[in-house]
């Protein structure tokens, strides 16, 4: 009976011990973490970029005192899980890294804008990461470190609007404001592209002004600039918003019909612009006429860029012998559509 106590209190003893040599190493590792922890919250809590860690519910644990410098917030209002700071427009995409981040373990980066206290919204780059949550259970928290980007972002957003405005002029006639030749060119290539399909009838129409020089030689080249600002303005006004209208140089214009049915339906579009540009132009009290001719290539049938051009030229050639301020037609011969 007696060694059987003595054993069990043995045991007990050795119990204890261990128990004691656990907590004790619990402790140390608790302690290493505070220290850690109070380490990391001083360098954040100095830092000029915006610090949160935030829970893998998205429940945000900590944030740094330059929210207020950053996004004009006292750390407190943003503690917790009720405001949503981010854009709406920016939400999903921010959630999506954050998941990725969260899924992979890797750190992921995201610019995205977030709402400061004065209502405007402020462009970050965040790059989180993820660390052992402070629980000690074996969950991760997620560490975001965010700087404001906004005057990159504008800057960059000022470089993407002056590059689509080159783009555009690259593509727009200047005295006009028509489409230049380049933008015709991609838009023929298109449209014969889709005359491959059956159904998609193409009209090419050439127009060239009669006598142009006549009027340069007569009132100048300033006058005769004006007078091609005006046929612009007529043309346009003579087409559906669907046509492009362009001018390739000179007094060269040209208009293309992707949905012309039949032949008599380009023939219409030409006849009322030769109607049209009959009228008088005005320009700083001169008077002058500045008639077209045009040419038509009209091609119901699979074609290429070459043959409708050819096609439109010899119209517009036929046009001016047949005396200008008129309108001829070549209709492109191809294999009989289904
Ligand atoms: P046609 O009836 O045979 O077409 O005779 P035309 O006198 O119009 O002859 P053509 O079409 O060959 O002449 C075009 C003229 O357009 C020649 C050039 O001096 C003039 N021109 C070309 N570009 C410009 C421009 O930007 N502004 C002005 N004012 N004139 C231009
Ligand atoms: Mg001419």
């Amino acid at each position: 009976m007696a060694r059987v106590e003595i054993v069990g209190t043995a045991h007990a003893a050795a119990v204890d011990a261990g128990l004691a040599l656990a907590m004790a190493e619990r402790a140390r590792l608790v302690a290493r973490m505070r220290k850690s922890e109070m380490r990391y919250r001083m360098l954040a809590d100095y830092s000029q970029d915006l610090v949160l860690r935030v829970r893998a519910d998205g429940k945000r644990l900590y944030v740094s005192p330059s929210a207020k410098e950053v996004m004009g917030w006292e750390p407190d209002e943003l503690l917790g899980l009720e405001l949503n700071v981010v854009h709406p427009d920016d939400r999903a995409m921010r959630q999506q890294v954050m998941d990725r981040v969260v899924a992979s373990g890797q750190p992921g980066t995201a610019t995205y804008r977030v709402l400061h206290k004065d209502g405007h919204y402020v462009w970050v780059e965040s790059v989180a990461r993820l660390i052992p949550s402070v629980d000690g259970d074996g969950t991760m928290d997620i560490i975001l470190a965010a700087r404001d980007v906004s005057l990159r972002v504008a800057a960059e957003q000022a470089l993407h609007k002056s590059q689509l405005e080159l783009e555009k002029q690259a593509r727009v006639d200047s005295l006009t404001g028509l489409a230049n030749r380049r933008q015709f060119d991609e838009r023929l290539a298109l449209a014969v592209a889709r005359s491959q399909r059956p159904g998609l009838p193409v009209a090419l129409l050439y127009l060239d002004i009669d006598h142009f020089k006549q009027i340069n030689d007569s009132h100048g080249h300033g006058i005769g600039d004006q007078v091609l600002q005006v046929f612009a303005e007529r043309l346009v006004g003579c087409v559906r918003a669907g046509d492009l209208a362009a001018r390739l140089g000179g007094d060269e214009f040209v208009v293309l019909v992707e949905d012309a049915q039949l032949p008599q339906a380009a023939e219409a579009i030409a006849r009322k612009l030769v109607a049209t540009m009959g009228d008088e132009i005005v320009v700083d009290d001169i008077r002058v006429r500045a008639t077209t001719s045009i040419g038509i290539a009209y091609c119901p049938f699979q074609t290429s860029v070459p043959t409708l051009t050819a096609a439109a030229d010899a119209a517009l050639y036929g046009a001016k012998h047949a005396g200008r301020h008129t309108w001829q037609l070549v209709t492109v011969e191809g294999p009989q559509k289904q």
